[in-house]
């Protein structure tokens, strides 16, 4: 049995890689061989094993990745792994035949992995449509972290870092930091423009249109249109903007996901 509980060691570390986009996994997923047998992981085994001890060994979602069948890998609880063999056997097939393993490669067929960048950005805003306190012009140290996946490629890279933060940042710094964000329909945009005062406008253009007011959760809409624009522009065959986190202040915040 010492074969299947590699091969379920296995397990675990695919489903940890492929976890944060399991979505986009094709099932049945081939985990790996053992000469011609395959193990087979399929979608209704996968979560059973996202609570399961993982494997150490590292793990590039990028693609190709390699695990260790011996060492680390094979000290996992085999006595829990043993409990589970026979629940683990309705879902996954594996290879019963007994034979030493050393290291096998493992492709993935749709990984993603994620890069986040971050940015902070000083403006002020108002909500007059809502009344109360946020009625009037105030400022908030904003925080930003957008998030962007794809599939690396053989240079190792789903985009480069550099181009993508200095792009974001630029936009930040350029339209919003430092200034106001109003309403299109706000009475206070013609006597701050008419002062030559800084004010970026929502609800009237691109990439603003039909956010019509400067709230948090339409600020991070803001920034998700333009992270996915400047990926479209750059045309990075398989990245898609997969989270954008904005915060006015520690407590309040909003995320755009998908
Ligand atoms: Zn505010």
């Amino acid at each position: 049995m010492i074969v299947a509980m590699n091969f379920l060691a296995q397990a675990r570390m695919v489903y940890r890689a492929i976890e944060p986009c399991m979505d986009r996994v094709e099932f049945p997923l081939r985990v790996g061989d053992i000469g011609d047998k395959s193990l087979v992981m399929s979608p209704a085994a996968a979560p059973r094993w996202r609570n399961e001890r993982a494997c150490q060994d590292r793990v590039n979602t990028g693609g190709t990745f390699s695990a260790s069948l011996t060492g680390a890998c094979c000290e996992l609880e085999e006595s829990l792994m043993a409990e589970r063999t026979d629940e683990l056997a309705r879902d996954a097939t594996w290879c019963e035949e007994e034979q030493e393993v050393g290291r096998s490669e493992i492709r993935q067929t749709a990984a993603t992995t994620a890069i986040t960048v971050r940015h902070n950005f000083e403006s002020a805003h108002r909500l007059p449509q809502l009344g109360g306190k946020c009625q009037n012009l105030h400022g908030h140290s904003w925080w930003v972290e957008a998030t962007v996946a794809g599939e690396a490629g053989t240079d190792g890279i789903v985009v480069e870092f550099h181009d993508l933060k200095s792009y974001l940042r630029e936009w930040i710094d350029g339209n919003l930091d430092h200034g106001a964000m109003l309403g299109s329909e706000d009475e206070l945009v013609p006597a701050l423009k008419a002062a030559d005062s800084k004010v970026f406008l929502f609800g009237e253009a691109d990439p603003s249109f039909g956010l019509s007011w400067p709230t948090v959760e339409n600020v991070a809409e803001l920034l998700t249109r333009v992270t996915a624009g400047y990926i479209r522009s750059r045309g990075w065959p398989g990245v898609r903007v997969s989270r954008v986190v904005v915060r006015e202040t520690h407590v309040n915040a909003a995320e755009v996901s998908w």
